[in-house]
């Protein structure tokens, strides 16, 4: 009888271990979900860009004025040069 209270007992706690394990796994994931986030957010060193159009850049996530996409997170230090159309030639023709 003793043993068999016990088993349950130990059965019980090994439920809730299990329970608050999951728990624990899923405030993890949802923490880091909110983190990053959190770091998509443009600062002094990141701006946003369209990977399209360099031209195209905000300081928050929106989508690009000319081709719709979504602006991407970039270093400004890494950012793409905004290309200058080559004037020259197409006046030359
Ligand atoms: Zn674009």
């Amino acid at each position: 009888m003793l043993m068999k209270r016990n088993s349950i007992l130990m059965l019980a706690i090994g439920m809730m271990a299990i329970c608050i394990g999951m728990a624990a796994c899923n405030n993890d994931s949802s923490s880091k979900d909110k983190a990053k986030t959190e770091a998509k957010v443009a600062d002094a060193d990141h701006i946003y860009q369209c990977p399209m159009h360099a031209e195209i850049t905000s300081d928050k996530l929106e989508k690009c004025s000319k081709c719709g996409m979504d602006l991407e997170l970039v270093k400004k230090s890494e950012m793409k040069k905004a290309e200058v159309p080559a004037v020259k030639d197409s006046t030359k023709k």
